[in-house]
């Protein structure tokens, strides 16, 4: 029997239920039923989940539940990306610098246990992992296939190693690649600075970054500017005396300061590329700890304190003419938000620029849902001008599995028969210069871990069977906000790099959950929203259909307490209306001869709900789950508690089991048992508890509600829904009227004069005047109108 309330006891119960019997589990010797598998994202083993991995994992949650009604064998595994900085850090405050060894194996420990608290929150959630297939990158195995993999791509020469300028966070120092870079508004002083020109006049030029004018390898002006055209190769002294050349080019900014720019190396993006263009020298201004270097007397100072004392020299010498305010763009690093620099660096790179053409082409055979999703990728790969820095100076990671030579640079790959390559057990190798080399000790960048996981999960490289039945997978769902990162890179290597084939059939992007008031959520700002929290407070159920009803797709959407309260309060109303029809159902099977008995009002909802079969369907299909959750509230609320059940009423409790309760019996049955297993995928324990308690009666015992088939629609009756819809406007106004007239619901009414623009058939007039309690009613033909007597 149904408790008085449905409760978290009754959803802890159906998990375990479900773990025991293992209904998620993939079926490996079914070959009948098609595969429908899925690329999960690996989270970050933070320790905790977010709102953003709630939204996200229950999307793909509901996508594996309807597919298993569908009748789809589905492959839904799970792993964990374990590697990376923030646990470095941690570990590190824990425990101090050990040596590498040690250092990796408190990291893995420490992960295990941050894994086995994000587990049994999924577990909370209903997320229907089959945790057979789980991973990690951090696993000795994950390392060997993805260190097999750069040995393919570098065999293939997409991957190597130069030194070249790269994005740096002097915090972490480490490189990091563009798609690490966030951009943040700050307050900036643009200093106009003087410089000496051929004819020792005064050039003035305007720069936010005085502190690398020891790096200063030419001025630039743009060649139309009549101000300094007759500086095309004469030779400018900078502040500190140094003689650096003078020209033209095209992409200098006329309007920006004075129009003179002063070519650093490296002061931004634009600088590596006049240098690049115009073979500059290349002075390395910052070392790896953002100090600064080949700077006489200002060398060994941070940036942030070398630009107040240069700019103190300089004014002291009167050489600052003035400065201006001005807000500036910087770009920081989005683990640690430390404004990053540009060095030159010997590094690890993968070759993107030679293969972009092939990426965006996959990208095309991808179905992206929403379809505008892949602008995104477009506009990141149009935007792509450096190859991807792969390598990382950090230890937590997976090791770059070659060698290099510090006497002519030559490189070398590890072995097959030596991975998973660790650089401390690395055999000796000598180069062809007849030095010994070095084993690389920089580790992946952690996206060259997670760009191979539907190779990973599809039995790559070693079961090609295997391979060939999972490959491509069905589905990549993941937020909008890494496109340019994970989907970007896996089309890349596990597509065009490694396979040639697309990774995926589809790709379904979220957004992000934002706080309450809008704001990204942040600890700064103390408006995190904790799923912990959440499971404390709300059913698991109600938190799921949260997340189908913030599902614009794509889009970011604030979290909304009123949405999850709302979510609660339709759980209840499900629920009353399930203990509402229990007795009636649980001993009654539907006959044929029920359902040739029913009347106009279960036809129309019998025909409202066989036609919301249709829509939610197809809305599943769609991925698109808050237009299903919305039909379904509607259609439960509005259509079926209030109308439908308030119809039937007189005729349910009517004592004699004649054809008129028999055909109301067989209706509820049907509206109910079919929209619980509509909402089974998103809210799968209150349709387990209904289903077991009201409609189990002698099918197989362990059967379970996430087994059962996906409803059918059965016949549309559209004159029935018209007609029975012009029935319950004359009821909600008759409601109206008793309320207003502060009389109770069941008070009977003498006489009622109905007038009607449409027919009302004898047997709905006879309905209405059960329903409504009218003693007499007449017809009259006109606008809708009706008077009380
Ligand atoms: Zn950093
Ligand atoms: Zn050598």
């Amino acid at each position: 029997m149904l408790a008085e309330r449905y409760g978290k006891e009754i959803e802890e119960k159906w998990r375990k239920h479900w773990e025991e019997q293992g209904v998620y589990r993939f079926d490996e010797d079914d070959d009948v039923r098609p595969i429908y598998s899925i690329d999960t994202p690996p989270p970050f083993t933070s320790g905790e989940l977010h709102m953003g991995h709630v939204l996200s994992y229950s999307y793909f949650d509901f996508a594996a539940r309807y597919k298993r009604m569908r009748g789809f064998n589905v492959y839904y595994p799970q792993g964990w990306d374990c590697q990376g900085f923030p646990t470095e850090v941690k570990v590190e405050r824990k425990y101090g610098r050990l040596p590498p060894e040690q250092f990796r194996e408190k990291c893995v420990e420490w992960t295990r246990e941050f894994i086995e608290r994000m587990k049994s929150q999924m577990k909370e959630l209903a997320f229907s992992a089959d945790w057979r297939y789980e991973y990690k990158t951090m696993d000795p195995d994950y390392h060997r296939k993805v260190q097999l993999s750069l040995l393919r791509m570098y065999k293939d020469k997409l991957v190597y190693r130069k030194s070249y300028p790269v994005y740096w966070c002097p915090k972490c120092v480490s490189a990091i690649a563009k798609a690490e870079l966030d951009e943040i508004e700050k307050d900036g002083v643009l200093n106009f600075i003087k410089f000496i020109g051929p004819n020792e006049e005064d050039l003035i030029i305007a720069t936010t970054r005085p502190e690398l004018l020891h790096a200063c390898v030419a001025v630039l002006f743009h060649p139309d500017d009549e101000r300094y055209k007759y500086l095309e190769g004469k030779r400018i002294t900078t502040p500190f005396g140094k003689e650096v050349i003078a020209f033209g080019d095209r992409e200098v900014d006329k309007e920006f300061g004075t129009g003179l720019v002063m070519v650093c190396t490296f002061g931004d993006k634009m600088d590596v590329v006049w240098a690049h263009r115009y073979k500059l020298p290349i002075i390395e201004a910052i070392d790896k700890y953002g100090k600064l270097k080949n700077a006489g007397e200002f060398d060994g100072l941070k940036i942030e304190e070398a630009r107040k004392k240069i700019l103190e020299k300089l004014e002291k010498e009167g050489k600052i003419v003035k400065k201006q305010q001005l807000k500036q763009m910087i770009k920081t690093h989005d683990r640690c938000g430390t404004p990053i620099e540009l060095i030159l660096s010997m590094q690890w790179f993968a070759d993107i620029r030679s293969v972009a053409s092939d990426i965006k082409n996959m990208a095309h055979k991808i179905k992206w849902i929403p379809e505008f999703g892949i602008t995104y990728l477009i506009d990141w790969i149009e935007g792509a001008e450096w190859d991807w820095v792969i390598s990382r100076q950090r230890v937590f990671g997976t090791p770059l599995p070659f060698y290099y030579c510090e006497k002519c640079g030559e490189t070398k790959a590890a072995e097959e028969s030596e991975l998973p390559f660790y650089p401390e057990k690395a055999k000796r190798v000598r180069c062809s210069c007849g030095e010994e080399m070095k084993p690389e000790t920089s580790v992946c960048d952690c996206w060259v871990d997670s760009s191979i996981t539907p190779l990973i999960i599809s039995g790559w490289p070693d079961d090609e069977k295997r391979f060939k039945k999972f490959y491509p997978n069905t589905l990549r769902p993941q937020g909008v906000e890494i496109v340019r990162t994970w989907a970007f890179y896996t089309i890349y290597r596990s597509g065009v790099a490694l396979t040639g084939i697309p990774p995926w059939k589809e790709i379904l992007l979220n957004g992000n959950v934002l706080a309450p008031d809008g704001k990204k959520m942040s600890k700064s700002l103390g408006n995190i929203i904790s799923p912990a929290e959440l499971l404390r407070d709300y059913p698991v159920d109600a938190i799921r259909q949260w997340a189908a009803m913030s599902g614009a797709m794509a889009k970011d959407r604030p979290f909304s307490y009123e949405d999850i309260k709302y979510a609660k309060s339709f759980l209840t109303k499900v629920w009353n209306a399930a203990r509402f029809a229990e007795p009636f159902l649980k001993d009654y099977k539907p006959t044929k001869n029920d359902a040739e008995a029913i009347g106009a009002i279960d036809r129309w909802i019998l025909s409202k709900i066989n036609k919301l079969i249709n829509e939610y369907t197809a809305d599943m299909e769609g991925y698109n789950y808050q237009k299903a959750i919305g039909r379904m509230h509607n259609f439960f609320w509005h259509d079926f508690c209030d109308n439908y059940l308030e119809f039937i009423k007189h005729r349910v409790y009517a004592s004699d089991v004649g054809e008129r309760k028999r055909a109301v019996l067989y209706t509820l049955h049907y509206v109910l048992l079919n929209s619980i297993l509509l909402l089974a995928p998103i809210t799968p324990h209150i349709s387990e508890e209904i289903y077991n308690a009201l409609f189990l009666k002698g099918r197989k015992k362990n059967s379970s509600v996430t087994s059962e088939r996906w409803p059918e629609a059965g016949d549309i009756d559209e004159k029935a829904i018209e007609e029975v819809n012009l029935l319950c406007r004359i009821v909600a106004e008759i409601r109206q009227y008793k309320a207003s007239n502060r009389m109770p619901q069941n008070a009977e009414l003498g006489k009622v004069i109905l007038t009607l623009d449409r027919e009302l058939n004898k047997e709905l007039q006879e309905e209405l005047k059960r329903i409504s309690r009218i003693k007499e009613l007449e017809i009259k033909r006109g606008e809708f109108h009706f008077s009380v007597l």
